[in-house]
């Protein structure tokens, strides 16, 4: 199964992403995850996204694209994939459908999580504060200015990607206020059935 999780930052993509990987078997595939991973290990496109991410801006489409279509190519990818943070623009999303159909694939479906922009300011405080008590890091973008940038930047660039998926007819919106394990019902019973070859 080859799936998207759409919705703005602090929606509950990284979380739902992990429970659908664990109980469908799928490769979880985040761009933020990959571009950290890439900029702690110092190469020439993890250092360029890192400033950046550190501003909230998105990376360049052409980066991002390269990463996900190289990652997508390996033998391990045959078996699915949950796509978090990826595509977060309609130049991305028509890539990512170009890459799926030069090998004769296309997406099951597209998820997109639905959640209060009010709720969304909480959710990545809360964020914060937790990985700060349990002494872990605490991510960059998620300092309150920061992350009204990444609001931004979803409202004008990754907020019309939902339209595009709408028209592919792709598009399943679920309520993403709800608990974590409502929420992941509500994606279970979205994906019944939406399986291609
Ligand atoms: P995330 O972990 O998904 O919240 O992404 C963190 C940051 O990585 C974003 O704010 C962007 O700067 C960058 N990023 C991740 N995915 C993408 C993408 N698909 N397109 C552009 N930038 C991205």
């Amino acid at each position: 199964m080859r799936l998207v999780l759409l919705g703005p930052p602090g929606a509950g993509k990284g979380t739902q992403a992990a429970r659908l990987v664990e109980k469908l078997g799928l490769l979880h595939l985040s761009t933020g995850d990959m571009l950290r991973a890439a900029a702690a290990a110092g190469t020439q496109t993890g250092l360029a996204a890192k400033e950046i991410m550190a501003r909230g801006e998105l990376v360049p489409d052409s980066v991002v694209v390269r990463i996900i279509e190289d990652r997508i190519s390996e033998p391990d990818a045959r078996k699915g994939f949950v796509l978090d943070g990826f595509p977060r623009t309609v130049a991305q999303a028509e890539s990512l459908d170009a890459m799926l159909a030069a090998k004769g694939r296309k997406l099951d479906a597209v998820i997109e999580l639905e959640v209060d922009a009010a709720r969304l300011s909480d959710r990545i405080v809360k964020r914060a504060e937790q990985a700060r008590r349990a002494g872990l890091p605490v991510r960059k973008d998620d300092d309150p200015t920061v992350f009204g940038t990444r609001l931004a930047a979803y409202r004008a660039q990754t907020a019309p990607v939902s339209a595009y998926y709408r028209r592919t007819g792709s598009l399943k919106a679920v309520d993403g206020m709800q608990s974590i394990d409502i929420v992941t019902g509500a994606i279970e019973a979205a994906l019944r059935g939406c399986v291609h070859a």
